[in-house]
């Protein structure tokens, strides 16, 4: 079987190296010259990675090791110790670290316990307020998906002081939004899968830029196998018969069309959108789509001249713009050039900050970071990039979970893949992998039943 999968993030390169396996003829098509989507990366002129966002993969994200393993890429990431270290207004750091040598949960609850970083009433309702979660089921999870996680934390005892201090941050991490805005069900996820895991929390990050790490040698690996991978082939008309309900091309917007028996999008669901033939929009799963609204977000990168701070892990700050950001000089062995910093921050809630000048928002950037990181004060910032990622990840707020399509959809031809669609995990990479092994079931299944191609009239 012919199967055409449009978009070369993640979930496009699993469902293609699956697909492939099972002996499928596999045509993978990416709009861009770059290849990874949202964990992409390409160089300045100087030959310098800019990113399309910090990276962070956890122990619990088995699919994906799971997949990186198949591939031989399974020693790609410096493993960092379960820890949060929050940076402090005038410099210095207050963390919640995993106790080591503890199952899960305790690793965890004893790690608030020792943690500087809340006082002992706030530390007790925290530890109260969290039983729930953790103690719980995913269908309790999955019940708090309507309410915003600062209402499922207050009605739980847990006061906005935490909040501010740890929860507006975290929210921040996951979905680029505080606490406020991001659905209960997205914090609780994560917290759950911490809570039930010891290792869960471990926080890996790529030794190099992911371009180098795992795009290339994965394309190799798959090219190598016979996969057919296009850049600079982005997809205009997804083409659909409605008499006989199937997609019947891809239109591609160099004007070619191309055909297959099945289509999978792995596109981001905005863009996906986008390309939609009209008549598809009469399945109301697919029109419903409207409702997962991409969430923008920054990336700055700024380089200076001397190591500006010593932490050889994930970083995150309360109450700032830059609520999570590393060293790349440190935390990334390909990165270390032994002179200075490459600082990399995710700057959120960013829909305020697109209308600013990318000027403006480094001055915003970099005076949240020397409040916080005096050393940096004295340093030369050498360099800069700003990346502006106006929809990335679905919003996750109350209410759209129950718009997250399924990959099988009305459509027996078509198919979806994708970090917005259904499976068990928040949008990350690890469930846009998830998509992608559970689009390869649909895809096999649809084939078992006979239901991709028309039925013939003879
Ligand atoms: C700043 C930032 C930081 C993040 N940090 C983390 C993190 O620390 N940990 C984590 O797990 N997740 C993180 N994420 C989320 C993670 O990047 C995404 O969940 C993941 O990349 C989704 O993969 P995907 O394959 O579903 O979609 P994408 O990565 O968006 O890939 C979709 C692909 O489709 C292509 N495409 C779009 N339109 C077309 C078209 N018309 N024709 C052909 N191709 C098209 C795109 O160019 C892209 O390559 C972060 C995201 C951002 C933006």
């Amino acid at each position: 079987m012919r199967v055409i999968i449009a978009g070369a993030g993640p979930a496009g390169f699993a469902s293609a190296h699956w697909l492939s396996k099972l002996g499928h003829e596999v045509i993978l098509l990416e709009k861009r010259s770059v290849p990874g989507g949202k964990v992409s990366a390409w160089q300045d002129p100087d030959g310098d990675w800019v990113e399309s966002g910090l990276h962070v993969f956890f122990g619990a994200y088995h699919n994906l090791l799971g997949f990186l393993g198949e591939v031989g890429l399974e020693d790609s990431f410096d493993w960092k110790p379960a820890e949060m270290t929050f940076a402090q207004p005038g410099g210095g750091y207050a963390s919640i670290e995993f106790v080591q040598g503890l199952p899960a949960p305790l690793n965890g609850l004893f790690g608030v316990a020792k943690s500087k970083l809340m006082t002992f009433s706030e530390k007790l309702a925290m530890g109260r307020g969290l039983m729930k979660p953790i103690f719980g089921s995913q269908a309790y999870i999955d019940a708090q998906a309507d309410i915003t996680y600062r209402d499922w934390h207050l009605a739980n005892g847990m006061g906005q002081s935490t909040i501010d201090k740890v929860m507006d941050a975290m929210a921040l991490a996951l979905n680029f939004q505080k606490a406020d805005q991001v659905s209960a069900k997205l914090v609780l996820t994560a917290l759950l899968h911490f809570a039930k895991e010891t290792d869960a929390p471990k926080m890996g990050l790529v030794k190099g830029s992911p371009h180098e790490r795992l795009w290339v040698p994965l394309i190799k690996h798959l090219r190598d196998r016979g996969v057919d991978i296009r850049f600079d082939a982005k997809v205009d008309t997804i083409m659909h018969d409605s008499a006989s309900n199937r997609v019947t091309g891809i239109q591609l917007a160099d004007g070619q069309t191309l055909t297959a028996d099945a289509y999978v999008s792995a596109m981001p669901v905005h863009s996906l959108r986008k390309v939609m033939s009209d008549s598809m929009r009469e399945h109301a799963v697919l029109d419903n789509l409207k409702h997962l609204r991409g969430i923008p977000v920054i990336t700055v990168q700024l380089y200076y001249d001397r190591v500006v701070t010593n932490i050889d892990n994930l970083i995150f700050s309360a109450g700032t713009h830059i609520s999570v950001y590393a060293d790349l000089a440190t935390v990334s062995p390909d990165y270390h050039k032994g002179t200075g910093s490459i600082i990399e921050l995710v700057v959120a809630p960013a829909e305020k900050l697109f209308p600013l000048s990318d000027e403006e928002i480094l001055a915003l950037v970099i005076k949240e970071f020397t409040g916080l990181h005096p050393e940096a004060i004295g340093a030369t910032l050498i360099k800069s990039h700003v990346v502006r990622i106006p929809n990335s990840v679905y919003a996750a707020r109350p209410g759209v979970e129950r718009y997250r399509p399924d990959q099988a959809t009305p459509i027996p031809n078509f198919f979806l893949t994708g970090d917005y669609t259904q499976q068990e995990f928040m949008a990350s990479i690890e469930g846009s992998i998830r998509s992608a092994r559970r689009v390869v079931d649909r895809v096999v299944a649809a084939e078992q039943a006979g239901t991709i191609t028309v039925p013939s009239l003879l």
